[in-house]
């Protein structure tokens, strides 16, 4: 499943790719996705017009169209966009088609349907139940002065907190982890019960961790742009995720492994308290 460095890296690859470009031509078949594709309004409302913005919230791609309103994509489990000449052969599961101005096509390709392309009319965003709850953005800088006190406000792990989408946007169980483990705090420690420091400490290395992995994401744009791309979690030096039982990098005693809300979080007693 793609998190929100893959995600912000499909941003950036359409923000370069769709730059000055505008909509020749629509081309897809209504399906059921986890929202239902509405190919004819999709068509009536982008038919012909120029690509503005490509903006993020969480996990959730917003691509704006000059006035029009704004395509929202979720990648879902196996989602999807390929950015390529129309010579490209189709794959099985491409649900919408764009062409472009320059000949190119924009395709959006979902096997498993768990992703989605829904339209929003201008005014629409800030009603949709998927993006008006999100919380602060993982790489917005105003994020250490925000976070904190709504973690210091909650009596819930603190692991918990931080995969909580109305608190925090797309973090994933990877990065939450790796955060924990440089912040020095125990995942299963309440938020209330954790200084402001250390809550601010914890929004620094959740940053680092998502910016590194944007950071090496970077390096491979290029992938998600062509049939070539394949989603795998960007090879981001992962400490602790997936090695309970291995030696803590930082002070060699053993990892452990505890599941905290049904998730499991790798961590280490003496480094993380
Ligand atoms: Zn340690």
């Amino acid at each position: 499943m793609p998190e929100l460095p893959e995600v912000e890296t499909v941003r950036r690859a359409l923000e370069i790719g769709l730059d000055g470009l505008s909509v020749a031509g629509v081309d897809g078949h209504p399906v059921m996705m986890r929202r239902p594709l509405d190919v004819g309004l999709i068509a009536s409302r982008i038919d012909g017009r120029r690509f503005t913005a490509a903006r993020r919230r969480g996990k959730y791609l917003l691509v704006d169209f000059d006035g029009a309103g704004t395509l929202m994509i979720h990648l879902g489990m196996s989602g999807r966009l390929m950015l390529c000449e129309t010579t490209e052969p189709i794959l099985h599961h491409t649900h919408l088609t764009l062409s472009l101005s320059d000949g190119r096509e924009l395709r959006f390709v979902d096997p498993r349907r768990f992703g989605f392309a829904h339209w929003l009319e201008p005014g629409e965003e800030d009603l949709d139940p998927s993006l008006a709850g999100l919380g602060v953005e993982p790489l917005d800088p105003d994020m250490e002065v925000l976070l904190p006190p709504l973690l210091h406000a909650r009596r819930s792990p603190v692991k918990s907190l931080i995969l909580d989408q109305h608190l925090i946007a797309g973090v994933g169980n990877i990065y939450a982890a790796e955060a924990l483990w440089r912040a020095g705090i125990r995942p299963t420690r309440p938020g209330c019960r954790t200084s402001l420091t250390r809550l601010r400490r914890l929004a620094v290395t959740t940053r680092e961790v998502i910016e590194e992995a944007v950071a090496q994401g970077g390096t491979t744009i290029r992938d998600y742009a062509t049939p070539a791309g394949d989603f795998g979690y960007f090879a981001v030096r992962l400490q602790v995720y997936g090695k309970e039982g291995q030696p803590c990098p930082r002070c060699g005693r053993v990892l452990k492994d505890t599941r905290i809300a049904g998730r499991i979080t790798v961590w280490c007693p003496h480094c993380q308290r």
